[in-house]
Order: C-alpha cells, then structure tokens, then sequence
C-alpha cells in the first residue's frame, strides 16, 4: 500500500487534505494525524470493520481497547450512559485537553472492537488545531490509539509514523511535531475515588485540586489483583531496539556504568538531561534541562526513536522524580526498560 503523507497548516490547500483525509476515513481506512500528546491512528469509531485495521496496521493485541477522539464536549452524551459528576467538571477544567475518561459506554453506540469487550470506554477531546480541524470536518468519533507499530514507543513527528507505518495506512496528515510528547492521562471515574490507570499530561496533582483524591497506582501496585487496570498495561511499551535500563541521575554512578559497559565490549546510548553533554559515551540524547518535566517528556520519545538509528547495544536512561509530569516520564521509562535497572 502506498503511504501518502501531507502537510497541514494555515495555507489553503490544507482544506483538500482534510477533504481527502475525510474521505478515506469514510471509506472505512485509516488516517494518522497529529494531536497535542503523540499522532494518533484514527478510524471512524461506529465502523468495526474500520477500527479493526487500527489493530492490523499497529500489531496491537485486540484485547487493548482505543480511546475515543471528540470533537465537541457534548458528543459525549451520545456514546456515555451516566456521565458521572466528577467527569462533568474534568471536562469543563481540562477538555479540550490531555485527559482520557473512562466511562461507561451506552451499548450498541460504539464499534465492539473500540472497547475490546469491555462495559466502559475512554473518550476525550483533543487540543490541536488539525485534530479538532479532522473531527469537525468528519463530524464523527475517531478512535484513535497513538500511531506506533505496538511496543514501540510513540510518534511525536510524521517521520516517526512513517518509520513505522510506510506501507501499512493509506495517508498521514503531517503537522509537525506534537506539543506535550506524552500520551493523554487515563483516568477512571467508574471507581470512588478516580483511579489514574496511565499517568500524563494532566497530573494527579492538577486533579486532586480540581475533584479531591484520586489513587495513581505506582508500577508494583498496577500489577495488583486488587489494583484496577488499563488492559494494555501487561503488553510491552515504548521500547526501543537495543535493551534499556535505568539508572539514578548521578554523574559518577554513570560515568562508572560506562566504564563497566565498555569494557564488556557494549556501545552505549545515554538518554540524559543536558547537564550530561560533556560525558563520554558512544551516543548521547539530551533530554533537556532536569529542573523542566515538561520539556523531559516533550523530548522522551524522540530521544528513545533516535536510539534505533544507532549501534548502541545497550541504553541507559537516568530516572526522574515522580511529581508532576514525572510520574508520566518514570512510568514510560519503567516500561521501557521493562523494569531493569543497571546496578554498578
Ligand atoms: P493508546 O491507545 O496506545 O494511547 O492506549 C490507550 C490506553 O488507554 C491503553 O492503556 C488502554 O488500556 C487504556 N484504555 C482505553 N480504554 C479503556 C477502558 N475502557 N478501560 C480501561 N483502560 C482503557
Ligand atoms: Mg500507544
């Protein structure tokens, strides 16, 4: 299949590739676009048949269900049987915005393979320009999961679907890079208090002041029997070709790491904030400056995707303080590194 990627900005042949995009969605195919967490792989969220090549395209396990894009805050009556009150007043704070709510989905509204089998869903309204552009055009739910090959980590540019997906989806509408480079917060309001099943953008700080106590599970208690849970969390994440572990943030335990790691014949790739530039290892990413979270996760995936154009062997990344957009960039990390953290 031939993979059409095109522009999408202010200028007036925009408006045809939306058309175009619109139209494909449509007939039933699938579409990346940009939103402001990572680009995501839509679909038209009632067409079974089309949310089905979401799952082909990306390789994603069909028990994993696919948040809902909308594109006006009172679609959400038409898919969601009781919006409880808490969600009400998340919507009015962070919609549009980077915040998934699971709710409860009214039956036969939605196609069955959005929800993998379950009785909620995840919805949210995205804030970018050429999503909300997208959805207004199409005036149609878009389920749309972050547009990666599964297991990899997310796109935050059109390059990086095209490394994933050239060959695979018909058409990428390319709208530069993604602002916050993380994927959205999930946040379940089906339980008392709310549960955070995936840390993001919007932290569990920002919530606590908005609607009071929510529980965000740390990586052990997540895999709890008694801990509620996002059925993709069991699948690998976010991982880069070479293994990754983590490491704390302290110039000289790496610098020791890498000594080790040579002289056991590794090339290393160091994922570091910027006070690292000066240390000596094979390949070095930046991920800004330590004391800006936001701009650490905005910086987290592309610094991983670059490791995969490397000869590194092995990937260190130095681990973060869990407050804030922290929680977000650890429990990425945790997952790529599958846990692993590289002792001296
Ligand atoms: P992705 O589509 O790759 O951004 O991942 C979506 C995340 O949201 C996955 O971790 C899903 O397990 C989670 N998710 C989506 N829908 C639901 C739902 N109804 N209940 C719980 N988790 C969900
Ligand atoms: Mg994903």
């Amino acid at each position: 299949m031939e993979t059409v990627c095109k522009i999408v900005d202010s200028n007036v042949n925009s408006q045809l590739n939306y058309t175009q995009a619109v139209d494909i969605l449509n007939a039933g195919e699938v579409v990346a676009f940009p939103t402001e967490t990572v680009y995501g792989l839509g679909a038209v969220a009632t067409n079974d048949y089309a949310v089905k090549k979401i799952f082909e395209a990306k390789g994603r396990p069909s028990d994993n269900p696919l948040i809902v894009h909308i594109g006006t805050k009172e679609e959400v009556e038409l898919y969601i049987e009781n919006i409880p009150e808490v969600a009400m007043k998340c919507m009015d704070l962070f919609w549009p915005g980077p915040l998934t709510l699971v709710m409860p989905v009214k039956p036969n509204v939605l196609a069955k393979s959005v929800t993998a089998g379950l009785n909620t869903v995840g919805i949210r309204m995205p804030d970018h320009p050429v999503a909300l552009a997208l959805l207004h055009h199409i005036k149609k739910p878009l389920a749309a999961p972050s547009a990666n090959r599964s297991g990899k980590p997310s796109p935050t540019e059109a390059i990086h679907v095209k490394d994933d997906l050239q060959g695979y989806i018909p058409y990428i509408l390319d709208g530069g890079s993604t602002g916050i480079g993380l994927e959205s917060t999930v946040l379940d309001v089906t339980h008392e208090p709310p549960v955070i099943l995936r840390p993001g953008g919007i932290t569990k700080e920002m919530l606590e002041e908005a609607i009071g106590p929510v529980i965000q599970p740390t990586t052990i208690e997540q895999h709890m029997e008694s801990t509620p849970k996002a059925p993709g969390m069991k699948y690998t994440h976010y991982a880069p070709n070479a293994p990754v572990y983590l490491i704390h943030c302290d110039k000289k335990k790496v610098e020791q790491a890498i000594q080790q790691l040579h002289s056991q014949g590794h090339k290393v790739a160091l994922l570091a904030p910027e006070s690292f530039v000066n240390i000596s290892v094979d390949y070095y990413f930046s991920i800004g400056v330590a004391a800006n979270k936001e701009e650490m996760g905005a910086a987290l995936y592309h610094a991983l995707r670059a490791c995969d154009k490397t000869q590194a062997t092995l990937i260190l990344a130095t681990t973060t303080s869990t407050e804030g957009v922290g929680a977000a960039i650890m429990n990425r990390l945790e997952k790529a590194a599958g846990g692993k953290w590289y002792i001296t």
